[in-house]
Parts: structure tokens; sequence; C-alpha cells
């Protein structure tokens, strides 16, 4: 990794052999156990975090109880502008924190550098949303009575992050949560803790910078165990939780058990519909990159091709053709289009999908492995695979979080299409590729894709930060980023106000003193 600079990149974002996991923002501490960050590139100890205690959850929760009862006072566009300023700070540091997303957690150098713009196009979104809070002014049923709503900040936000996105994750949830007048406390995921602590010492300049209190951006570090800190604190009115479904339905139980709000963005299972009159060029484009981009670990990764039987064959050729001319490698390395999965576990998930679906009955198109030898020292590089299916399958019902495609044929109407897309429990992304706007219609329409994203003409993988992200059913229904996802984190509030001296009684009641 020395030749692409990773040395100095990890001098650039303040990461030293041995870092204290735990922050109040320029404040760090920790007294937990040691969790080495090995790369999945070249199997290498990139640097150590200390977890964060029970004392010093404590402290961090104090510090951001105490940071929210000044932050939530401050004008929203006057936050905005601290927002403004970490787009700025983001924009500095584009280069290195991109590489060290590519080295911690295995994706392209190009998508590393991706994940960083996203962190800047959603602090532009909400510099300019910071002006833009509204509410609604409604009609009283009353003579003289005014009535409006109007949001508040909520309180101390609990993001957990997952690996695959370790750093736009947490912008996509602080950034927003900053401009509403709320604090953040993250726990970044126990497989890229020093994506946590690079983004937090960021942060932590432009805090600093407004003489800003601690306690508004808060880092914790560990395994589930911290995470259940927060589901399970009272304080927290609201966890923003990202991962597998496995999880969320945890988390889910765990907050609505204290009546808190939870935000689920949870596992997919992401389905391309190839129509008789798709454009096969760009369906080969869509699939491949939804199938092998980030080897297959974006939750909005391409899992299912259903390809109507007419052309079949060809799309079939076309996309196993493609795969011929995939070269796998050294993530850093910009010739490269597939690096590694992020460890060994994962590898075995893979290699357990590839015997299943061939013991379920599936054929092989694309054979899969693992490679080793020069450059493939970590043991995480695989051969993304192809394989013919059924949608009932078992294992094509499950997402495998690896490059894994199964092609599922289908006849008749586009409906068919549509059902063994829906016929799955999660609903993040769909996709279908028609030039027919009939079809595509149908697709969008009340009885079409039941996802939270269904595009035409475009892939699964992958989605602007002005939409709202998010999906259905196992996905688990939270919406983040665009559109009117703030509203998730402040609390509504309706007001009346009588503006005469009489005061009559709603729904007509009299109550004469
Ligand atoms: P994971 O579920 O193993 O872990 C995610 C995070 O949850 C980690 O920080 C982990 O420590 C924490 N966690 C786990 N159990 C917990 C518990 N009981 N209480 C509190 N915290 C807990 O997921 P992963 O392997 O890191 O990520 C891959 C998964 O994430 C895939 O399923 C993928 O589809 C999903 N994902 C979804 C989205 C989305 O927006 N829908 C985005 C990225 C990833």
């Amino acid at each position: 990794a020395e030749q692409f600079g990773m040395k100095e990149a990890l001098g650039l974002l303040g990461i030293k052999e041995v870092n204290q996991g735990t922050s109040t923002g320029n404040q760090w501490f920790s007294n937990g156990e040691k969790i080495d960050s090995y790369s999945p590139v070249d199997g290498q100890l990139i640097a150590s975090v200390t977890a964060t205690t029970r004392e010093d959850y404590e402290q961090v929760m104090q510090a951001a109880t105490e940071a929210f009862k000044t932050f939530r006072l401050m004008p929203a566009p006057k936050r905005g502008e601290i927002v403004r300023q970490f787009g700025e700070k983001l924009r500095q540091y584009k280069e290195p924190l991109g590489k060290l997303v590519s080295y911690e957690m295995g994706k392209s150098y190009q998508e590393g550098l991706g994940e960083v713009q996203e962190m800047i196009d959603i602090c532009d979104f909400a510099v300019g949303l910071s002006r833009q809070l509204n509410g609604s002014t409604l009609h009283s049923e009353r003579f003289g009575h005014r009535m409006y709503d109007q949001y508040h900040p909520l309180g101390v936000v609990g993001i957990i992050s997952a690996f695959n996105f370790p750093v736009a994750v947490w912008s996509w949830n602080t950034a927003l949560a900053w401009i509403c007048g709320d604090v953040c406390v993250w726990k970044p995921s126990e497989k890229t803790p020093l994506c946590g602590i690079a983004c937090q010492n960021i942060i932590a300049e432009v805090l600093k910078e407004n003489n800003l209190p601690e306690g508004i951006s808060c880092l914790i570090n560990g395994d589930y165990k911290v995470g259940e800190f927060m589901t399970q604190d009272k304080r927290v009115p609201l966890v923003s939780a990202t991962g597998s479904t496995r999880m969320g339905k945890i988390v889910a139980q765990e907050v609505a058990g204290r009546l808190g709000r939870s935000l689920l963005e949870l596992g997919g299972n992401n389905a391309i519909i190839v129509t008789p009159d798709a454009d096969i060029k760009m369906t080969v484009i869509g699939a491949v990159f939804g199938a092998v981009g980030t080897a297959g670990q974006r939750c909005t990764s391409t899992r299912r091709l259903i390809i109507h039987e007419s052309i079949y064959d060809k799309v079939k050729d076309a996309v196993v053709s493609a795969y011929g001319q995939l070269r796998i490698g050294n993530p850093l390395d910009q010739n490269n289009h597939v690096g590694p999965l992020i460890d060994k576990h994962a590898v075995e998930m893979y290699n357990n999908a590839l015997e299943k679906v061939v013991a379920e009955g599936g054929t092989v198109l694309v054979e899969g492995g693992v490679l080793s030898g020069d450059g493939f020292e970590s043991g995480c590089y695989v051969k993304p695979a192809i394989a013919e299916a059924k949608n009932e399958f078992e294992i094509v019902q499950h997402e495998t979080f690896a490059p894994v495609l199964y092609l599922l044929k289908y006849s008749g109407d586009v409906e068919n299409a549509i059902d063994i897309q829906n016929g799955v429990a999660q609903g993040l992304s769909s996709a279908i590729m028609t030039n027919n706007l009939r079809e595509a219609e149908k697709f969008l329409s009340h009885a079409g894709s039941d996802c939270g994203i269904a595009n035409v003409n475009i892939g699964t993988s992958g989605a602007e930060i002005g939409g709202a992200f998010g999906g259905e059913k196992e996905t688990g229904g939270g919406r983040e980023s665009g559109s009117d996802a703030w509203k998730v984190y402040m609390r509504r509030q309706t007001n009346t106000i009588n503006y005469t001296t009489d005061l009559p009684l709603a729904q007509g009641i009299k109550f004469d003193l």
C-alpha cells in the first residue's frame, strides 16, 4: 500500500499506531480493549483503536446532553454555516480520506473518493436546508385563531453504521441532524474504526475553529455491545442504524421497548428487470457495475437479473462475456475493477452461497473462487460469479454480501417479472430496463415495484443524495439524505394562538361559567 501513499494519508488524517476510540469533539479518551484494524487489501495491520467502556460512554452522554442545551438555541442557518465549513474541510481532506476508505474497507480508490464526494454533497444540501426547515400554516376552525406546526430539535441522535459505507452514512445523518439542532453520537462498524477516527478529527477542527463546546460530535467504538449502550438509553430519542436485517430486528425492538424512534437502513435484494426491448448495452453496464462494484458489498448491489425469455440467451451471453474482462486486484490500483471482500468471514459467506445455489439446483455460468498468490495475500479476493437460479431458492431469497449474481427467467407480461422482483423479503432498490412506456409506468405504479427506490433505465446500485434513500419491508422503512428525510431528526409541534378576548372551544363545545 505504501506505493499508493497510504502512510502520508494516515498522517494527514491524524491516525496514530494506537488511537483512543472515544471522543466528545476535541477531547479523546478510552479505557476499553484494543480493536486492531487489518486491511483487506494486503492483510496488514493498519492501526488500532481502543474501545469505549460504559464509563467512557457516560462521559460522552454527559457532554452530549449538555451541548444540546446550547446547540439547539443556535439559529439553524448558523448551524448550517458550521456544516458549510465541514464541507470545505472535506474538500481539503478528500484524497487522504478517500484513500483510507479504500484501504480499510477495500473498495476502489475511485469509489472511496466518490464516498467523500457524497459527504460533501450532503453538506451542501444541508446548508441550503438550514434555511428551509418549514412547517405549515393551517386554517383554524375558530374565529380569531391562528394555527401552525413547527419542527424543533430532538436531542441526542445515535448513529450506528455498517462497514461498507464507513464514512458517508455518518455524514448523511450528521449533516442533517446538526442543522436540525441535534447533537450526534456515532458508533462506526468495528470493521472500519479508523475511518471513524479520521472523520472525527476533521469535524473537530471545525468545532474548535468556531469555539463550539464538546459534545456536538461524539465518537464511540466497539462491537454490538457498545451499540447497545445507545439502543437501551432513554437519553437517545433517535437511533439511526445501518446494517444487516438481523441487526435491525434487534435494534428496532430494543428502541421500541423504550418507545424511542429508530431509523433503519438494512439489507437489500435488488433486481433489474430486463424486458424484451431493453437496450442490451445499457443493461450490461448497469448489471455488471451493480453486481461487481464494491465487490458486491453495497446495500444497493444488483443480486438478481430477471430476464424475459425472448432475450434471455442474448443478455446472458453479453453479461458472461463482460465478466471475462474484469480485473481483480488491489483497489488502490485504478486499473482494477474489483477489490477484496471485507474479511475472511465474508469469503466464507460467498463460498457458502455458491455451494448452496448448486445444491438447490442452480447452474454456475461464471465460476467463482478465492484468489491466492502474489497480491492476494489477504485471502479476501474472490472472483465475481454468476449462476442461473430460481427466485424461490432459499439462497436467492437471502442477501449474500458478495459478488454473486443470479439470472432468473420470466415469460409473458411484465407483471410476471414484477411479481418475481417483489417476491423477496427485502425492498431496497429495483430497476427496469425498457423502452416501452407501458411497462415502465406499470413498474412505477401502485401495483409495481414495492421498493424504496425504483429506477427506469438505470441500474440498482448507488443513488443521488437529493432523493430520500431507504427501503421497505425487511430493509427497515427508514429514509435518509434528501427530500424531506430531515423531519425524522426533529420533533413536530402544533401551535394554536388565540388573538381574541373570547375562549371558544373546538368542535363547537359550550362550557359556560
Ligand atoms: P452488521 O449488521 O453486521 O453491523 C452494522 C452495525 O451494527 C455495526 O456497527 C455493528 O457493530 C452494529 N450492531 C450489530 N448488532 C447490534 C446490536 N444488537 N445493537 C447495536 N448495534 C449493533 O452489518 P455490516 O456487515 O457492517 O454491513 C452490511 C449490511 O449492511 C448489509 O446487510 C447491507 O445491505 C447493509 N447496509 C444497508 C444500507 C442501507 O442504507 N439500507 C447501507 C449500507 C449497508
